[in-house]
């Protein structure tokens, strides 16, 4: 029979690290025969570019139509990655409605992959054009440049003339052969080192026609000798042979040698592991511990996959029950995931590990090199160790059997990716752990309130350590009223009264104290200066915000509008609006104040690197420090016993932030800084200074009531159907053209409208402007799908791009992002 010549080569379908959905389908050559396996990377034609792709499926047949393109390349020997995270990268895409190779690459570690540059060039007809002067104007500013300097690519070009940059000149200058425009490719260094090598031509001349050719140069035959005993890398053949290189080039010429480019995988240096790193023994538990303890090894032995929430105070002993679990499963000889937010991952977390586990750890974060990074990923690729301890992208690493996946602090935000995919680690971890009947356990003081309500449907099994290690108390937490210490005290100061006194005994005692503020409350909002009461929308429960230009109080979920009021609706008082105020201002207050005390400060612009981090974690430990001012930073992973005074200096900030979750945030975070203090054998005392003492936040916060207020907050949610009672999907539409963007946002909620009007239980919020609306000059709307279940959710999703609105947006200046189960609606 006769056979399609096209269709009997076989080919893999492709995926790309793009926003683009569809695979694409390769040809496999013949000289890859056999090479080109699922989870490899290869290196393929792409319009005029040149990409890495990942290979997620092969076929010995074509059933395409069509000639295929041929791979290029294929840089590895083996899969980059396992089929089992290919699956979990699948759902990924599915779920979050990005690509697959979007998802692909977030699991993979940074900076592997190749990555292809377009080059301009003048060339010599351009060059000649430059000098005649014959060329109109934005084509002499383009040639001037390029002539200029040598290799930009088009978007450093287009920077560098800013507005003298035409696109038209410049296609023109291409057609005309005057610009030319070269792909290059920028290896990737990672794993690869390229050595320009050495050997002998392939098809030689008789011995006698080779000395001749020799004979009147000893160097040539030298090297001529040293290639008959195998190819050599030229950097080697310097070391032996001096100055070589006119006689390779002599040789090259000769027909006798060949030059080539040998790709070599780079060999680790092999790390020692550090004699300090004896393993510590684990300690004895406490009554508490062993229960909770007792449950979770029982399910790791069974090896069936339960998730667990483990509530406990902070210092109630959690990361000991961690420890113990992780080292179980390693007994079983399986791996461990162990992830911590980013801002904790502190050397103090790392050194418990490295203690504990000694080189069996892996660390992944952020503060690493890329190179380092790889070389972290590269000793769980090949099995060397097997536990991970890092932050999001942990939940990737590549363990073949793996036991258990903790996450620590689950309730923080930055387990949520905010770039595509915007995967939730936590969520991503329960289907991952699924798969691989592997245990999942979240740990948490304040466990957001989707893990809570999953616990008390049961869908999680809730264990809590009720008491802190050895007993030790809670702090006294103070709320001080701000307006009665301006009305009643006439003190204006950042500082209350309390604080200030709280402040100098500890400074007398010798003891340290933290200040908090939390800046991140950006946007404008009005507030009464007699009450504190803030505006907020009517149909949202979410604070207003204020637009100084039509001063207008909006809100940026239903776009609920209100004049700014003359008077506070509560009392008739004044209405101030809110500008904020940061940590350097608090920091140059606290020196007026306190001149003899040493202070410091931790965030954001005072830390750039780990080093400085490090540098304040020394000198507090040192007692070099009296008063450590800082945000969110100082909250996390640090434990000094001498710190006996916490003040938060402004807790209204995270409580005005326009989000239906404000209440859990600020409760989490005062908890947290609370948590901070009096870690040793003094109980500590929180000064929380508000101006809306009566939050209901503050009552629950002051008794260290998680479950008071939880309750509280999700009978709220219920009532208002915010999840974790529902699931909500946010579309985010913008534009550089203000009235483009809102004509679009309105035609998608109309066809999303359409679309849904059989659809029981499934709502379009918006569109509305998002809260910060202006960003860069681009206008940002919000349109928000809420939905009963995520199941419903996703039904909707998976039509969503059958939208003609939003099928048509590759080719439109507007940008559309999707952002499944939001946690964020800024
Ligand atoms: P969490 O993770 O809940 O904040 P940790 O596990 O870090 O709590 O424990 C807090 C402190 O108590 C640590 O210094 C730890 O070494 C100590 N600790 C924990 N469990 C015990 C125990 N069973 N016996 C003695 N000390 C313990
Ligand atoms: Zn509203």
């Amino acid at each position: 029979m006769l056979q399609d010549q096209n269709s009997a080569l076989a080919c893999a379908d492709v995926v790309f690290n793009l926003p683009i959905k569809e695979a694409f389908t390769y040809q496999i050559p013949d000289h890859f025969d056999g090479m080109v396996k699922v989870g490899m990377r290869v290196f393929v034609p792409f319009g005029r570019r040149r990409l890495t792709g990942y290979v997620v499926s092969v076929s010995d047949h074509n059933e395409k139509e069509f000639k295929l393109k041929p791979i290029q390349d294929v840089p590895d020997a083996d899969p980059v990655i396992s089929e089992e995270l290919l699956k979990l990268t699948r759902w990924i895409a599915d779920y979050y409605q990005s690509s697959w190779g979007e998802a692909i690459k977030a699991a993979l570690p940074a900076g592997l992959d190749d990555t292809s540059l377009d080059k301009l060039s003048l060339t010599e007809k351009g060059a000649q054009e430059l000098v005649d002067g014959s060329q109109s104007t934005s084509a002499t500013y383009i040639l001037q440049t390029l002539s200029a300097k040598k290799g930009l690519t088009p978007k450093q070009l287009e920077r560098s003339l800013k507005k003298k940059y035409s696109a038209g000149a410049m296609a023109k200058l291409k057609r005309n052969g005057l610009v030319n425009s070269a792909t290059k490719i920028k290896r990737s260094s990672l794993n690869y080192i390229y050595e320009k090598s050495a050997r002998l031509a392939r098809s030689l001349p008789t011995k006698e026609e080779i000395d001749d050719l020799l004979k009147r140069s000893p160097k040539q035959r030298a090297v001529y000798e040293k290639l008959c005993k195998g190819e050599i890398p030229i950097a080697k053949l310097k070391k032996e042979i001096s100055a070589p290189s006119d006689a390779i080039k002599n040789l090259v010429k000769k027909g006798l040698i060949e030059t080539f480019t040998n790709k070599k995988e780079k060999t680790q240096a092999s790390e020692e592991s550090d004699p300090q790193w004896t393993a510590e023994s684990p300690l004895k538990f406490n009554e508490d511990q062993e229960r909770c303890y007792r449950k979770l090894a029982n399910s790791i032995e069974k090896e069936v996959f339960h998730a667990y929430l483990l509530h406990g105070v902070t210092g109630s002993g959690k990361t000991e029950i961690y420890l113990r679990c992780i080292q179980r499963v390693l007994d079983l000889g399986k791996s461990a995931v162990m992830v911590v937010p980013e801002i904790s991952l502190t050397p103090q977390t790392v050194e418990r590990f490295r203690l504990r586990f000694g080189d069996q750890v892996a660390v992944l974060h952020s503060g690493l090199t890329q190179k380092e990074r790889f070389a972290e990923w590269k000793k769980i690729h090949e099995g060397k160790v097997s536990i991970a301890v890092g932050a999001r992208s942990a939940i990737f690493a590549p363990f073949k059997r793996l036991g258990i996946i903790v996450i620590d602090e689950e309730h923080d935000t930055s387990y949520k990716q905010d770039s595509s995919p915007r995967y939730h680690a936590r969520d991503t971890a329960m289907v991952r752990a699924r798969e691989q009947n592997a245990v999942v356990l979240l740990g948490s003081a304040t466990p957001s309130l989707e893990s809570i309500k999953n616990a008390e449907s049961g869908k999680y099994r809730y264990l809590s350590l009720e008491k802190r290690v050895h007993d030790r108390l809670l702090p006294m937490v103070k709320i001080v009223n701000m307006k009665q210490e301006m009305d009643l005290k006439k003190n204006f100061s950042i500082f209350s009264v309390s604080l200030k006194k709280a402040l100098r005994e500890r400074i007398d005692r010798g003891d340290q104290a933290f200040l908090f503020l939390n800046r991140r409350g950006t946007a404008n909002y009005v507030f009464c200066r007699e009450c504190g009461f803030a505006f907020e929308c009517p149909r949202c429960s979410v604070t207003l915000t204020f637009h100084g230009k039509d001063h207008a109080l909006l809100c940026h979920y239903c776009n609920f509008t209100a004049r700014k009021p003359s008077a506070c609706a509560d009392c008739g008082g004044e209405i101030i609006r809110f500008s904020g105020f940061g940590t350097q201002k608090l920091e140059d207050e606290a020196r007026k104040l306190f001149p003899q005390a040493r202070i410091a400060r931790l965030d954001r612009d005072t830390v750039s690197g780990r080093k400085s981090f490090e540098d304040v974690h020394r000198k507090m430990n040192a007692r070099e420090i009296d008063i450590l001012i800082g945000t969110q930073m100082i909250t996390k992973g640090h434990d000094f016993p001498n710190v006996t005074l916490v003040g938060v200096v402004y807790a209204d900030l995270s409580l005005h932030i326009p989000d239906f979750r404000s209440a859990e945030r600020s409760f989490q975070l005062l908890t947290q800084v609370a948590g901070r203090a009096g870690r040793g054998e003094v109980p500590g005392l929180v000064i929380v200074q508000t101006l809306s003492p009566d939050h209901y936040v503050f009552e629950f916060v002051k008794d260290h009531d998680y479950r008071g207020f939880s309750e509280k907050e999700l009978e709220l949610r219920e009532k208002l159907n915010y999840p974790p009672f529902t699931r909500m999907a946010a579309l985010e539409i913008e534009s550089d053209h203000e009235r483009a963007g809102e004509i679009l946002a309105n035609n998608i909620q109309r066809a999303l409208t359409g679309m849904l009007k059989e659809t029981k239980g499934i709502e379009v919020l918006g569109p509305s402007r998002a809260a910060l609306y202006r960003i860069n000059n681009r206008f940002r709307r919000h349109l928000i799908l809420r939905a009963r279940d995520h199941r419903q959710l996703q039904s909707v999703l998976r039509h969503l791009y059958e939208i003609p609105e939003i099928k048509t947006l590759s080719n439109s200046k507007v940008k559309l992002t999707l952002d499944v189960d939001p946690i964020n609606l800024l």
